[in-house]
Protein backbone atom coordinates (compact mmCIF):
# COMPACT_ATOMS: atom_id res chain seq x y z
CA UNK A 1 0.00 0.00 0.00
CA UNK A 2 1.19 3.53 -0.95
CA UNK A 3 1.00 6.50 1.56
CA UNK A 4 -0.03 9.54 0.27
CA UNK A 5 0.24 12.22 2.24
CA UNK A 6 -2.71 14.62 1.73
CA UNK A 7 -4.00 18.31 2.85
CA UNK A 8 -7.29 16.98 4.61
CA UNK A 9 -7.01 14.20 7.70
CA UNK A 10 -7.12 10.95 6.36
CA UNK A 11 -9.87 10.89 9.57
CA UNK A 12 -11.48 13.59 8.56
CA UNK A 13 -11.85 12.37 4.77
CA UNK A 14 -13.31 8.75 6.33
CA UNK A 15 -16.27 10.40 8.37
CA UNK A 16 -18.63 13.10 7.56
CA UNK A 17 -17.65 14.99 10.13
CA UNK A 18 -14.68 17.26 9.36
CA UNK A 19 -12.31 18.12 12.56
CA UNK A 20 -11.76 22.07 12.32
CA UNK A 21 -8.58 22.92 10.98
CA UNK A 22 -9.86 20.97 7.51
CA UNK A 23 -12.79 22.74 7.66
CA UNK A 24 -11.48 26.22 7.61
CA UNK A 25 -8.90 24.67 4.82
CA UNK A 26 -12.02 24.31 2.81
CA UNK A 27 -13.82 27.33 4.02
CA UNK A 28 -11.17 29.83 3.14
CA UNK A 29 -10.65 27.81 -0.71
CA UNK A 30 -7.19 26.11 0.09
CA UNK A 31 -9.14 23.16 -0.53
CA UNK A 32 -11.89 23.10 -2.95
CA UNK A 33 -15.13 21.06 -3.18
CA UNK A 34 -14.47 19.10 -5.75
CA UNK A 35 -10.96 18.44 -4.72
CA UNK A 36 -12.70 16.75 -1.13
CA UNK A 37 -14.57 14.28 -3.62
CA UNK A 38 -10.67 13.55 -5.30
CA UNK A 39 -8.80 13.83 -1.87
CA UNK A 40 -11.17 10.94 -1.04
CA UNK A 41 -10.92 8.48 -3.55
CA UNK A 42 -7.16 9.01 -3.98
CA UNK A 43 -7.21 7.59 0.22
CA UNK A 44 -9.48 5.05 -0.76
CA UNK A 45 -6.73 3.63 -3.89
CA UNK A 46 -3.85 4.49 -1.72
CA UNK A 47 -4.70 1.10 0.06
CA UNK A 48 -5.28 -0.75 -3.17
CA UNK A 49 -2.35 0.35 -4.72
CA UNK A 50 0.60 -2.86 -4.52
CA UNK A 51 3.32 -0.30 -4.48
CA UNK A 52 5.18 1.14 -1.45
CA UNK A 53 6.34 4.45 -0.78
CA UNK A 54 5.54 7.86 0.38
CA UNK A 55 3.95 10.01 -1.84
CA UNK A 56 2.70 13.74 -1.23
CA UNK A 57 -0.33 15.20 -3.16
CA UNK A 58 0.52 19.04 -4.19
CA UNK A 59 -2.33 20.44 -5.76
CA UNK A 60 -4.77 19.84 -8.97
CA UNK A 61 -7.03 21.82 -11.33
CA UNK A 62 -9.34 21.33 -13.90
CA UNK A 63 -8.39 23.03 -17.33
CA UNK A 64 -11.18 22.19 -19.92
CA UNK A 65 -12.17 18.28 -19.31
CA UNK A 66 -9.14 17.72 -18.07
CA UNK A 67 -8.34 17.16 -14.36
CA UNK A 68 -4.18 17.55 -13.41
CA UNK A 69 -2.58 15.95 -10.58
CA UNK A 70 0.49 16.91 -8.95
CA UNK A 71 2.32 13.68 -6.94
CA UNK A 72 5.32 14.27 -5.25
CA UNK A 73 6.60 10.76 -6.11
CA UNK A 74 8.03 7.92 -8.47
CA UNK A 75 5.28 7.05 -11.32
CA UNK A 76 2.00 5.05 -10.01
CA UNK A 77 1.65 2.22 -12.68
CA UNK A 78 -2.27 2.04 -13.33
CA UNK A 79 -3.36 4.92 -11.09
CA UNK A 80 -5.04 6.98 -13.68
CA UNK A 81 -7.41 4.42 -14.81
CA UNK A 82 -8.16 3.66 -10.68
CA UNK A 83 -9.06 7.47 -10.51
CA UNK A 84 -11.29 7.42 -13.88
CA UNK A 85 -13.23 3.93 -12.01
CA UNK A 86 -13.50 5.52 -8.98
CA UNK A 87 -14.00 9.05 -9.27
CA UNK A 88 -17.01 10.92 -10.69
CA UNK A 89 -16.15 14.79 -11.14
CA UNK A 90 -18.62 16.70 -13.36
CA UNK A 91 -17.15 17.62 -16.89
CA UNK A 92 -13.79 15.96 -15.96
CA UNK A 93 -12.94 12.92 -19.30
CA UNK A 94 -9.91 13.02 -19.00
CA UNK A 95 -7.09 12.55 -15.42
CA UNK A 96 -3.78 13.11 -16.23
CA UNK A 97 -1.05 12.79 -12.83
CA UNK A 98 2.01 14.69 -12.99
CA UNK A 99 4.67 12.89 -11.20
CA UNK A 100 7.96 15.52 -9.74
CA UNK A 101 11.12 14.24 -7.49
CA UNK A 102 9.92 17.54 -5.23
CA UNK A 103 12.17 20.34 -6.58
CA UNK A 104 10.07 23.02 -8.86
CA UNK A 105 12.36 22.85 -11.80
CA UNK A 106 11.51 19.14 -12.13
CA UNK A 107 7.41 20.06 -11.96
CA UNK A 108 7.76 22.85 -14.00
CA UNK A 109 9.74 20.93 -17.10
CA UNK A 110 6.75 17.98 -16.07
CA UNK A 111 4.25 20.71 -17.36
CA UNK A 112 5.77 22.47 -19.77
CA UNK A 113 7.25 19.22 -21.42
CA UNK A 114 10.87 20.84 -22.45
CA UNK A 115 14.31 22.04 -20.50
CA UNK A 116 13.34 24.84 -17.67
CA UNK A 117 16.39 27.13 -18.45
CA UNK A 118 15.80 29.30 -15.16
CA UNK A 119 13.26 30.39 -12.61
CA UNK A 120 13.15 33.34 -10.43
CA UNK A 121 10.20 34.54 -8.11
CA UNK A 122 9.67 37.84 -7.89
CA UNK A 123 7.91 39.48 -4.68
CA UNK A 124 5.57 42.65 -5.38
CA UNK A 125 4.48 45.06 -3.23
CA UNK A 126 0.96 43.88 -2.48
CA UNK A 127 2.29 40.81 -1.27
CA UNK A 128 2.23 38.27 -4.03
CA UNK A 129 4.85 36.62 -6.24
CA UNK A 130 5.13 35.86 -9.71
CA UNK A 131 6.89 33.28 -10.98
CA UNK A 132 9.94 33.77 -14.10
CA UNK A 133 9.78 30.81 -16.06
CA UNK A 134 12.56 30.65 -18.59
CA UNK A 135 12.23 27.90 -21.38
CA UNK A 136 13.58 28.04 -24.93
CA UNK A 137 10.20 27.88 -26.80
CA UNK A 138 6.62 29.76 -26.02
CA UNK A 139 3.81 27.52 -24.80
CA UNK A 140 0.87 29.45 -23.27
CA UNK A 141 -1.58 26.28 -22.79
CA UNK A 142 1.76 25.26 -20.29
CA UNK A 143 1.69 28.33 -18.67
CA UNK A 144 -1.89 28.70 -17.61
CA UNK A 145 -1.64 24.98 -15.95
CA UNK A 146 1.52 25.56 -14.04
CA UNK A 147 -0.06 29.02 -13.08
CA UNK A 148 -3.58 27.22 -11.74
CA UNK A 149 -1.25 24.20 -10.54
CA UNK A 150 0.87 26.70 -8.48
CA UNK A 151 -1.49 28.99 -7.80
CA UNK A 152 0.43 32.08 -8.59
CA UNK A 153 0.99 34.26 -11.11
CA UNK A 154 3.72 33.03 -14.08
CA UNK A 155 5.27 34.93 -17.28
CA UNK A 156 7.04 32.69 -19.29
CA UNK A 157 10.74 34.36 -20.73
CA UNK A 158 12.03 32.30 -23.92
CA UNK A 159 15.58 32.35 -23.98
CA UNK A 160 18.65 30.50 -26.54
CA UNK A 161 19.92 27.87 -24.33
CA UNK A 162 23.81 28.22 -23.52
CA UNK A 163 24.64 25.28 -25.48
CA UNK A 164 27.42 26.98 -27.37
CA UNK A 165 28.90 28.39 -24.61
CA UNK A 166 29.71 24.95 -23.13
CA UNK A 167 31.24 23.07 -25.97
CA UNK A 168 33.36 26.43 -26.40
CA UNK A 169 34.45 25.88 -23.05
CA UNK A 170 34.80 21.73 -23.39
CA UNK A 171 37.01 22.36 -26.35
CA UNK A 172 39.30 25.54 -24.68
CA UNK A 173 39.79 22.53 -21.90
CA UNK A 174 41.29 20.04 -24.34
CA UNK A 175 42.99 22.67 -25.95
CA UNK A 176 44.76 23.23 -22.47
CA UNK A 177 45.09 20.15 -21.58
CA UNK A 178 46.58 19.08 -25.04
CA UNK A 179 49.64 21.87 -24.72
CA UNK A 180 50.92 20.27 -20.56
CA UNK A 181 50.63 16.89 -22.35
CA UNK A 182 53.10 18.50 -24.91
CA UNK A 183 55.39 20.64 -22.77
ZN1 LIG B 1 -9.10 17.15 9.99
Amino acid sequence: MAIIRLPLHDACLQTERMCSSCTMKIKEGRVLDWEVELLKVLLKISKMLRVEGEYVYKSSTIIGSTLYIILEGNRIEGLEDLLRENLNLRGVSRIRVLYYNGRLEDLLEKIYGQRILGVSRVYTADGTTTLIVKVEKEDIGAEKLASALLKTRIITQTEKPLKQYTTKKKRQLDIKKILEEIT
